[in-house]
């Protein structure tokens, strides 16, 4: 396992490797989110078409296919909130590796589902991220398994900057990036790419108000826990790890602004994204829009985009969002 925080050159490297394997997914034109806005043009980076239905792809293969022959040769295992699990169960799939997953009890069923659907062992373990880790680890090292990280791993940061390589080619009057905020990995590689590219760039960490642990330990200028709470965004729950290595520092380094936004805000941007744009996100996934809809850029851009991360969500729930049903 590579030590070393990652740079702009691994993600370059990354992109070498991913190329077959992952898709280069189109920018939507979003002219509803620039009018409430007042941005001249928002544009949706939309990873729900990476075939395991998020960007995690990215990072899941990268490292997959960085990890020794013998741990291939075992096997890999995860602890995930379900979208990182699936792009793992998908990438080991892809090798013809033999994947174990774990999830706490928080994950829900259909995302549990998901990962079985693709040949991949699930475990159910405790009732947080925090103790699904510890039973993936405790997996790896009592079987020799390849452990694979949700976020805090350079293989992992640098599969995920692939996506901001693509943005800052694709769209090269950028100004503004808004980035769905969990555990950090996607912020620390497209912001590690975007700003080798574009130093200017805004980079704007977006999380909910509930249960935003990369918020509070940037503010807390360490890592913190905070507790976990059901939301939306399931896909953003979860800490950091008290022992985060990687990760707060990039985004301590790299953002420039953070912002957080409600559970009504969230069913809001669904049902707005749904609406006007035609998609189906989950939560997680719509959190950059939510704040759009808010009117203004924060920092005042005027060409933004935002990340649509992932579309993994119940079907029946989904549809209660949009039908404006009440999500307290
Ligand atoms: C994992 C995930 C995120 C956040 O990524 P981090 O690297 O944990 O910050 C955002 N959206 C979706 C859909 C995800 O699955």
């Amino acid at each position: 396992m590579a030590a070393e925080p990652p740079t702009a050159l691994d993600v370059y490297r990354a992109r070498a490797r991913l190329r077959g394997r992952v898709a280069h997914t189109p920018l939507l034109p979003a002219p509803r989110l620039a009018q409430l806005s007042g941005a001249e043009q928002v544009l949706l980076k939309l990873e729900t078409l990476q075939p395991s239905g998020s960007f995690k792809l990215r990072g899941a293969t990268n490292a997959l296919l960085c990890l020794d022959a013998d741990a291939l040769q075992r096997g890999v295992v995860t602890a995930s909130t379900g979208n990182h699990g699936r792009a793992v169960a998908w990438a080991a799939r892809a090798a013809g590796v033999a994947c174990t997953v774990c999830l706490s009890s928080l994950v829900p069923e259909h995302k549990a589902q998901a990962v079985r659907d693709r040949g991949a062992a699930v475990v159910r373990a405790g009732s947080d991220q925090n103790a699904a880790v510890t039973e993936a680890l405790r997996l790896a090292s009592e079987h020799g398994l390849g452990y694979i990280p949700p976020f805090d791993h350079p293989d992992v940061i640098a599969g995920q900057g692939t996506l901001g390589l693509e943005l800052l080619e694709d769209a090269t009057e950028l100004d503004t990036l808004l980035i769905p905020l969990s555990g950090g990995g996607l912020l620390a590689g497209v912001a590690l790419a975007a700003k080798t590219i574009n130093p200017a760039l805004h980079i704007v960490g977006v999380s909910p108000e509930r249960g935003a642990a990369m918020i509070a330990s940037l503010a807390a200028k360490h890592p913190v826990d905070v507790p976990e709470e059901p939301t939306l965004a399931d896909s953003l729950g979860g800490g950091i790890g008290l022992d985060n290595r990687y990760t707060f520092a990039l985004a301590q380094q790299l953002l420039d602004d953070v912002v957080q936004v409600s559970e009504a805000e969230i069913a809001r941007a669904m049902r707005d994204l749904y609406c006007h744009e035609r998609l189906v996100t989950e939560g997680a996934a719509a959190v950059g829009a939510a704040v759009l809809a808010r009117g203004g850029v924060p920092g005042g851009g005027r060409r933004v985009a935002t990340i649509i991360t992932g579309n993994n969500v119940d079907m029946e729930h989904f549809t209660r969002i949009v039908n404006g049903e009440s999500v307290e």
